[in-house]
């Protein structure tokens, strides 16, 4: 949208990024049609950042221009909040709040098979309120559960960041892609009194240095033009990769973030969140350097879908953080997210619209499925008093993932991970058979989905290609490795 900007420098720069993996066409695609969804939220009460009326366009690693709408630094809040706002005035939209979706509902789950292809009907869904399991029936389901930074210790994301909606695609047949590229933030805020329950650590967004912070040892040596020409603005992966390996060679636990080049004012006046948050762990950053570390930030796979958002599940749609669209390639574009999810999510609305994959089921078909649809069977089960189990196994998935797949990888470590999480899978499963659900243990099972998902993906990729860096195959190998990884249920073999 900025005026010296154009739809082939943003292209180039996502492709640049994603290491030969992206999908051209899913690029362009977010690319060209993202100005009008932009201004559609706009439209719909969407408040971004602007200068003397104009939209402010800031910078982030990997973008060759200023570029990114956003609304100061709590942009995906802002657009929640306008989209709630709309929908809470429309009444042909139900929201289902404390509800937990556990799996989808296909063909194993009815009592007589209505068709040969592998179809969604709905799903099963926990109410938090009442404790049991309800059926809820659609002609058509979309996935819009969002990634799975859960499976680190340190990670940006919210505590919901599970990968339940990846797990229960993967439980129903879809194809899971490329989910060896997990994404880690360089600059989450190093806090040693961080909440180990949820691993959740503070961002300190890419802005910042887009603005002009740069990072330095402890000692104060600046670093990253040693690693690369770009130095603090280079894309995340290789900034990442440069603090792992100065937190390795000088033994520190963190890094420091120098943000005296940006001023005071602009500090206050754009990083307001940032500049708070700080001070209350007792940090002024108009003065003080940022102590910063790397975490999981982004899940790049998920759950494969085409240009419409489709799955190859039949009237199952996945959008977001979820899914692998082909935006991304090998590691994703700063801010490109939230641009896919609305460009994607819009693309379902026109497909669904349009009825060309979905049957056109009347209200009559609708409950005559659910009539057919086996009810949740937890007779004999036992309500669990083992918390410890859960809370353990969470803790030690957790652990598996950070200590032997984080930023750097290789065979010896991904062998060691793959025995010690499919033996939780095995442990995980015989409790899951005879527990009677609840959030927690759902949660856990599909951690360990993911987490298995992410190994099995990165133990068939023997190369470093965007965030997939393994040291024992350090170079990229693209007679062998230039295609997507694809795992299913159904075809599955390591
Ligand atoms: C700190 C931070 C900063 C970021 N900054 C940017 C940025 O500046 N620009 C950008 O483009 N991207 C940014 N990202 C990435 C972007 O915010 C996410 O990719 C995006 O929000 C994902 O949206 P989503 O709708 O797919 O999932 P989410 O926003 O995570 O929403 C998923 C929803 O599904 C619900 N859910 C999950 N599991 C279940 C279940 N089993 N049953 C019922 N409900 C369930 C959750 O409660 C949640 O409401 C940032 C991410 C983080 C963590």
């Amino acid at each position: 949208m900025g005026e010296d900007d154009n739809f082939e420098m943003h292209i180039n720069d996502t492709l640049e990024c994603g290491a030969g993996l992206c999908n051209t066409e899913a690029v362009r695609k977010i690319v060209e049609e993202g100005p009008g969804m932009i201004r559609e939220l706009m439209e719909i009460g969407a408040k971004f950042s602007k200068e003397n009326g104009a939209l402010l366009l800031g910078k982030e690693g990997g973008h060759s221009m200023n570029r990114i709408i956003h609304a100061k630094d709590l942009t995906g809040k802002e657009i929640e909040r306008a989209l709630l706002n709309k929908i809470s005035k429309n009444n042909k939209i139900r929201l289902f709040e404390y509800y937990f979706a556990i799996d989808l509902l296909t063909e194993k789950n009815l009592k007589k098979k209505l068709s040969k292809d592998l179809r969604c009907y709905g799903i099963y869904a926990f109410n938090v309120k009442s404790g049991k399991v309800d059926k809820i029936i659609a002609g058509t389901t979309i996935l819009a559960t969002g990634g799975a930074g859960q499976i680190y210790l340190h990670t940006t994301n919210p505590a919901i960041a599970t990968g339940d909606g990846i797990a229960m695609g993967y439980r129903a047949g879809c194809e899971i892609s490329n989910m060896e590229f997990i994404q880690f933030h360089p600059t989450a805020l190093y806090d040693p009194e961080n909440d180990e329950r949820t691993g959740q650590v503070f961002l300190i967004s890419e802005a910042v240095r887009g603005a002009g912070a740069v990072l330095k040892t402890i000692k104060g040596k600046e670093f990253m033009k040693a690693y690369d020409k770009r130095g603090s603005l280079a894309p995340r992966d290789i900034v990442a990769r440069a603090i792992d390996n100065e937190m390795k060679k000088s033994g520190d636990t963190h890094v420091l973030l120098d943000l005296s080049k940006i001023g005071i004012e602009r500090i206050k006046n754009e990083f307001p969140n940032i500049y708070k948050y700080c001070l209350t762990k007792g940090i002024d950053i108009t003065k003080q350097m940022i102590p910063v570390v790397p975490a999981a930030h982004y899940t790049c796979g998920g759950i494969k879908t085409d240009l419409n958002g489709r799955t190859n599940v039949k009237d199952l749609y996945a959008s977001g953080e979820v899914t692998m669209t082909g935006v991304h390639g090998a590691n994703r574009l700063a801010s490109n997210s939230l641009l896919e999810a609305m460009v994607f999510s819009n693309a379902i609305y026109t497909d669904i619209n349009g009825k060309v994959n979905s049957k056109n089921y009347s209200r009559k078909d609708l409950s005559g499925i659910k009539k057919n649809t086996y009810d949740w069977d937890d007779d004999g089960m036992e309500n669990t008093e083992e918390w410890i189990l859960i809370s353990h196994n969470k803790k030690e998935i957790k652990e598996v993932m950070s200590d032997y797949i984080g930023i750097v990888r290789n065979t010896l470590r991904l062998e060691r991970a793959y025995r010690r999480i499919v033996m939780m899978k095995d442990e995980i499963k015989d409790f899951y058979d005879k527990t009677k659900v609840n959030v927690d243990l759902l949660e856990l099972r599909n951690l360990v989905t993911v987490a298995f998902l992410v190994i099995s993906s990165a133990m068939k990729r023997k190369e470093s290609r965007g965030l997939h860096y393994m040291s024992d195959f350090p170079g990229k190998d693209d007679k062998n490795f230039l295609k997507d990884t694809v795992i299913s249920k159904i075809n599955y073999k390591l």
